[in-house]
């Protein structure tokens, strides 16, 4: 028996023990042919669950946290002399802007606020008037806040405009509706230890083979993370270019197993039921959230800190950590927040478990929830 804790920060996640003793096998080298079907097989498991055609979609895998996945898609898909848009309203796409400043890349950091969804008409007009644009860029769902992103709207407005179009769903893929050609992206990507439920150390991109293949010729900017090396190892060994993260592939291949048993739809509808549930707690204590609800992931809900001068965000997560729940701060702009995440393997129950200890901690340290206006 594994102690098991309830994280409900935005990932890694949650995971049963099945996939944690998954990661226990034998040694094995992964030049050997029969971890290469390992990893062939994954690969096609990550298309279907972006709903990616086989012929037309491919899953290349990377070892690294999910923000190998941005670094690589803007390094790796920029044509010479051409320019990358961000749609920018949240941290995830700020950091997708660093990339670009760190490699020197042309780009457009198309900024809005935090607090709510892009104006496409913003985006329209961006791409009207900046015809050199070939890769529009945004984040699927922001972690940072909760808000999710019209992906599949800006992505037509890429295509319309003769750019391609990537979409960074690491915390949204499996566990949200999500389907590559009918939301109209290129590429998207996400990491094992989210959506997946699994371990951190593998993360992955889906996307356009012949757009993989057209960029071979694209100016390299980087050796270890380049999209087309890693693709064209793949075709022609089965193999990562360099050591993959052994362990953490079986415990992705379980977790696979575990996603395809659950079914899509009964694991969307289990994480929108947490998602509920946590409203509905927060709600019973008086606490308010910062996005507006039409616009929230149902992943995420971002809290905003009661105004009480006995509160004490460390306090009361220090509590609730003792107790086998992990509550995660934030600030958005200038908000002080903590999240609540419906994210892994855990379901109403856990989270009725969780507001009895928050409501515990509330009491112990004598906060009470309200706010002044
Ligand atoms: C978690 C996350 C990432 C990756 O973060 P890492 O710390 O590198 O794993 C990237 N984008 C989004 C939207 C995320 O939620």
């Amino acid at each position: 028996m594994i102690k098991r804790n309830i994280l409900l920060n935005p990932g890694p996640a949650t995971t049963t023990d099945s996939v944690k003793m998954a990661q226990v096998v034998p040694d094995i080298c992964p030049r050997e042919r029969e971890f290469a079907d390992n990893m062939k097989d994954l690969r096609a498991d990550l298309v279907r669950v972006a709903h990616g055609n086989p012929q037309k979609h491919t899953a290349v895998l990377f070892t690294g946290s999910g923000t190998i996945n941005i670094d690589i898609c803007l390094n790796s898909l920029l044509p010479e002399g051409k320019k990358i848009l961000i749609v920018n309203n949240g941290a995830y796409s700020t950091r997708a802007v660093e990339v670009c400043q760190y490699y020197g890349m042309p780009h457009i950091d198309l900024r809005s606020s935090v607090y709510d969804i892009p104006d496409l008409q913003a985006v329209e007009r961006t791409l009207d008037e900046n015809p050199d644009v070939a890769l529009v860029y945004t984040t699927h769902h922001e972690t940072g806040t909760g808000v999710l992103n019209p992906i599949r709207e800006i992505g037509r407005l890429a295509h319309q405009h003769g750019a391609i179009f990537v979409t960074d769903t690491t915390s949204s893929l499996g566990m949200i509706p999500f389907d590559i050609e009918q939301d109209n992206v290129d590429f998207c990507m996400a990491s094992a230890q989210k959506g997946l439920m699994a371990m951190s150390g593998l993360s992955f991109v889906i996307g356009n083979r012949a757009i993989i293949e057209a960029s071979k010729n694209y100016p390299k900017r980087s050796y270890y993370c380049n999209l087309f090396l890693q693709y064209d190892y793949f075709e022609k060994t089965g193999q990562m270019h360099f050591t993959p993260p052994v362990q953490t592939i079986y415990a992705t291949m379980q977790a696979l197993k575990e996603y395809w048993a659950e079914g899509e739809e009964q694991k969307f509808a289990r994480h929108r039921r947490v998602f509920e549930a946590i409203h509905e707690g927060l709600d019973k204590l008086g606490f308010r959230d910062v996005i507006r609800r039409d616009i929230q992931s149902g992943l995420v809900v971002s809290v905003k800190y009661p105004d009480n001068e006995n509160w004490n965000f460390d306090l009361v997560h220090d509590y609730c950590y003792d107790h086998g729940f992990t509550i995660y701060p934030g600030k958005i702009s200038t908000t002080d927040t903590f999240r609540l995440c419906s994210l892994g393997a855990i379901d109403v129950k856990d989270i009725e478990a969780f507001f009895v200890v928050l409501k515990e901690a509330l009491e112990k340290y004598n906060i009470k929830v309200s706010y002044h206006d």
